[in-house]
């Protein structure tokens, strides 16, 4: 993103519109990949003390649900905005809150890797209303519903029910 018009009027607005590839990089979960590429939306403005850069990330992840371990289309949508100022004509204030440019491109494209990943849920779960495997025939619940006992009970919670009882 280069912001050389930017710069040299205060209070000037620029907008961009990137997509870029990030099917390459590791998102630092097996089950989880870029589906889609990254669609970012920004408009940078030149506030005279920096530059503030603000809009929209956009893209599909390809991710495994944690319940029925299907593999689904996770949309991101996230809202993007950071402070960029030249090193040199920083304030101390911006050397500490700021990002720093020492030159007209800013290279964001690790930032927005950054905002998505911070982004990601704990657990991956394909749907509220997902029922998962059964824990009895380990049949996905959500295709074909299974003749198992209703109220099947956790083994260790059996055991636990058992020894309550001989109390
Ligand atoms: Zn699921
Ligand atoms: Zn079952």
């Amino acid at each position: 993103m280069n912001v050389a018009q930017v710069r040299l009027n205060g209070g000037e607005t620029v907008h961009y519109d990137l997509v870029e590839d990030f099917s390459a990089l590791d998102l630092g979960m097996e089950s989880i990949s870029f589906q889609a590429p990254v669609h970012v939306q920004l408009q940078v403005n030149n506030t005279s003390r920096a530059m503030l850069v603000k809009g929209t990330i956009h893209t599909e992840l390809k991710a495994t649900c944690g319940r029925c371990l299907e593999s689904f289309i996770y949309p991101v949508e996230l809202l993007y905005e950071d402070e960029w100022a030249f090193r040199a004509l920083a304030t101390e204030d911006l050397l500490e809150t700021a990002l720093l440019l020492d030159k007209d491109e800013i290279d964001i494209k690790d930032r927005i890797f950054e905002q998505i990943v911070l982004a990601l849920p704990m657990k991956f779960i394909c749907s509220a209303e997902c029922h998962g495997l059964c824990p009895t025939c380990g049949v996905n619940r959500n295709l074909t519903p299974c003749n198992c006992e209703e109220g099947t009970v956790d083994p260790r919670l059996a055991a636990l029910a058992k020894w309550q009882s001989n109390d």
